[in-house]
Formats: C-alpha cells, structure tokens, sequence
C-alpha cells in the first residue's frame, strides 16, 4: 500500500511551527487554568512563571450560529486556541475571538452521555452512536459491532504494548469519537464539513476534533492497516503518550503510527516476536531505498527526520520518511524500551505550543537516545538486518 497517498496526518494546527518562525514566543499569552493541568497535559508541563496572574475559568465562544463554552487554551495575537467542553479544540480568529465572555464557573468535561446526544444530533437518524469502554462509534445504523470490537482492540493493544515498555499512559477526559461513515464519499463530503482537505485516504485522525473518521465502503482488509494507524495517533494523543497541545516531531508521532499497522501489533496473539510485529510496507520500503538501511542515505534520513519535518511535508520523501520514521521508533521499543519512553515522555512533556527549532530538536534526540546521530543509524540497521 502506497503510504503516500493511503493515509495522511491532518496537521489543523501546523501554523503553528510556521509562525514560530517569526514571531517570538515573548508575543504569546499563555493560559494556564488549573483545569487544564488535569485535562490535557502531564503534570509541571506549564512551569509557575509562565502561567497568567489570573487564571481564566470557563468562556462562552461561538461557532457559527452555536454557543459553546470551553477553556482558552493559548492567546496568539489573532488566534485563540480554545479547548471545548467536548474535548475539539477550535481556532477563534477576527470576531469570534473578540466575541467570548467569560463566565463564573469552572470547566467540566462533557460527560459520554451528553456526547452521546450530540452526536446523534450531529449525524442525524441515519446513523447509531454506539458506546463501548474507551469510545464512541457513530457509524450507518445496523453495522453490527464490528467497528466498535475493532476500535476497542486496537486501544487495548496500544495500551497493552506500550504499558509493557514502561510508557506511562493515563487515561485522558474524553471518550475517543470515531465516525464512520456509509463510504468513501460520504467521507469526503464529511471531511469538507470539518474543512480538512485530504485526497485518497482511507481514514484520518484529526488532531483538533479528536476525532477518527473513516468509512464503510470498502474492503476492510484493504483499510485496516490505515484504520489501526490513526486508531493509534488517538491513542497516543488521548492517553498521554503525546499531548494535543505540544508541537511533536513527525517522526515521533508517525513512527508510532506505523507500529501499529501490523494486525499481529492488535491481534492478541500470544508469544509473538519481534520479527512478527515487523511493518512489512515500511521494512520493504527501506530495503529498496537505503539497501536495508546500509546505505549512507539512510544516516541522513534519520538527521532529517530528528531535525525538521521536512521529508514528510516533500511529497517525493513522504514514504520515505513513514519508512525510516517507523525504524527508528520500532527499534527503541523493541530493543531499547528506556529510551523509547524518554523520547516520549520527552516530547509530550514540553511547554504548549512552544516552538521547536532543529537544534533543540537535535540536542534532545542525543539526550534522550544516549547517543549521536550516526551510531543511531548504525544501530537501527543492524536491527533492521537482524529481522
Ligand atoms: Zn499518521
């Protein structure tokens, strides 16, 4: 399956990196309400002496003709980042951002109950919204539990592997959301409504609405593998391995994203190996353009991938970069579980919103792995032979 053009992470919140770039971080207020703390990030990620005086409470937005409350999250000079009650996280610019009124009262999660209202006012009577532990499938009436046994498998094991690895997870506010929609072009159509502009995928995990959507029309075999990807990004982004409102390397998140493809990474089979959880699209991938990770290139792919999300944005070097991405984080967890939890602790754990640069970049990789660049690489190859 060409990664490519199977699958593609919605990066809502990518102007973010880009105006890191000019504008310094000085210019940007930051929220710190203590609700926060307990809601999205891990604990100390927002120090004592970046937080505002005064702490805002609750804040009645508008989104179209809808009145919402939520938490602001970050005050960019024409962009309030606002956290709702529902667990989406909005952009308010122009009017919208002048037009919030902050109330007397303290932010409250929706609870499922009330998220299971919305959305089937949301989707309409076409459509079910079934809750399972960790979820809630919307998806065509009548669909059985396939999906909701599907979502509820792929969490588990994610929980499962990276529990194993010493990954501290916690179990994030919100029920996990995921739409399924009757076929392909229900989906787009429903992806257009969310303005996320994506062509030929499978399935997307959506950052800011938190939400997985995917569709129904097909061969699931042929979805799946993309299916368990994204299942895997909202894991991480709801249960602590990544935070929502923390810029993380690509490398990082996508690696993670392919360990997970592999139905051995969610089958439940016991007494599997390395070699069986291996990504055989990101392996085959890596043999025919770095001669499996011997060739001089493969070093310099890694250094791109730690220092910028540059391969990944190329169109030419996208696969490539899904491939070495995978490699890298599947070598840390199979072989160096330490330092495959620092890279993640180390990553989730920086300031909101805090800007990213290649250097920093660079320097925490080092710390994190225990070693350069090159003897990484080294590492990763000799691992990748041994499979
Ligand atoms: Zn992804």
């Amino acid at each position: 399956m060409n990664q490519a053009i199977t699958r593609r992470e919605v990066s809502v919140l990518s102007f973010l990196s880009s105006r890191s770039a000019i504008g310094s971080r000085s210019s940007v207020k930051r929220f710190a309400a203590q609700t926060l703390l307990l809601v999205l990030v891990a604990g100390g990620v927002l120090s004592a002496d970046r937080c505002r005086a005064a702490a805002p409470g609750l804040i009645e937005f508008s989104l179209g003709n809808n009145a919402l409350l939520g938490i602001p999250i970050m005050d960019f000079p024409s962009e309030l980042i606002v956290l709702a009650r529902d667990g989406q996280l909005h952009t308010l610019t122009g009017i919208a951002k002048e037009n919030i009124r902050t109330l007397d009262a303290s932010y409250q999660p929706a609870t499922t109950m009330e998220m299971k209202v919305d959305l089937q006012k949301e989707f309409g009577r076409d459509f079910e919204v079934i809750s399972t532990q960790h979820f809630l499938v919307v998806q065509p009436r009548g669909r059985g539990e396939r999906w909701p046994e599907l979502f509820e498998r792929s969490h588990r094991a994610f929980v499962a592997y990276m529990s194993r690895r010493g990954v501290k997870i916690r179990r994030g506010r919100f029920p996990m959301v995921a739409v399924v929609m009757p076929d392909s072009a229900a989906m787009y159509a429903e992806l257009q409504r969310m303005k996320v502009d994506v062509k030929r995928v499978a399935g997307i995990y959506a950052r800011e609405s938190n939400r997985v959507i995917t569709h129904d029309g097909g061969h699931l075999r042929f979805i799946a593998d993309t299916v368990r990807h994204e299942a895997a990004h909202q894991s991480a982004y709801n249960y602590n391995v990544h935070s929502r409102v923390v810029i993380t390397p690509r490398w990082v998140t996508e690696g993670v994203g392919q360990m997970f493809e592999p139905e051995t990474m969610v089958g439940g089979q016991s007494g599997l190996q390395t070699r069986d959880r291996v990504n055989q699209s990101s392996l085959n991938q890596i043999k025919t353009r770095y001669d499996g990770g011997r060739s001089p290139e493969f070093a310099e792919a890694v250094r791109d991938l730690v220092g910028t999300n540059e391969m990944f944005n190329n169109p030419k070097t996208t696969g490539d970069a899904y491939a070495v991405a995978w490699a890298m984080m599947f070598y840390l967890a199979e072989r160096e579980p330490e330092r495959f939890q620092a890279v993640l602790s180390g990553t989730a754990s920086r300031g909101t919103y805090q800007p990213y640069d290649r250097f920093a970049r660079l320097n925490d990789f080092e710390r994190w792995v225990g070693t350069d660049i090159d003897q990484f690489a080294k590492k990763v190859s000799w691992f990748l032979k041994s499979l």
